[in-house]
């Protein structure tokens, strides 16, 4: 079962998909698989981290932000070189086990839509098999 969700985006920011990336696996009726979660984009990716304080966001924005800052060497012509390596350190996609009909998540993880050169409308995709 594949399932399609978009979304508008701010500048740059993590948005909490969890409750539709759950609303996928239990309308796939699948109980017992892997979920792949899924971003066809170069400057957007998928995490899983910390759903409960929302500092937490911001400081994995800001650390990214510390880790890879704009440099005057980058060649690419749009400029947006920084995104598309954030991009790439938290990956195009994310794995979880589904069990007894649910995601296999950790009480204090959620899945993030990971936003780095908004805005814009993005998409994702959800894989249950
Ligand atoms: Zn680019």
């Amino acid at each position: 079962m594949l399932y399609e969700y978009t979304l508008q985006t701010r500048k740059e920011d993590f948005t909490n998909i969890t409750v539709k990336v759950k609303e996928a696996v239990g309308q796939s009726g699948i109980k017992d698989g892997i979920c792949v979660v899924y971003c066809p984009h170069t400057t957007a990716g998928i995490t899983i981290n910390e759903n409960a304080d929302p500092d937490v966001v911001t400081d994995m924005l800001l650390g990214l932000e510390k880790a890879f800052p704009d440099r005057r060497e980058f060649k690419h012509a749009e400029g947006n070189s920084t995104a598309h390596l954030k991009a790439s350190f938290v990956g195009a996609s994310q794995t979880v086990i589904v069990c007894e009909g649910g995601l296999l998540l950790g009480t204090w993880q959620g899945i993030y839509f990971c936003e780095f050169d908004g805005p814009r409308n993005r998409r994702f995709y959800v894989k249950v098999v």
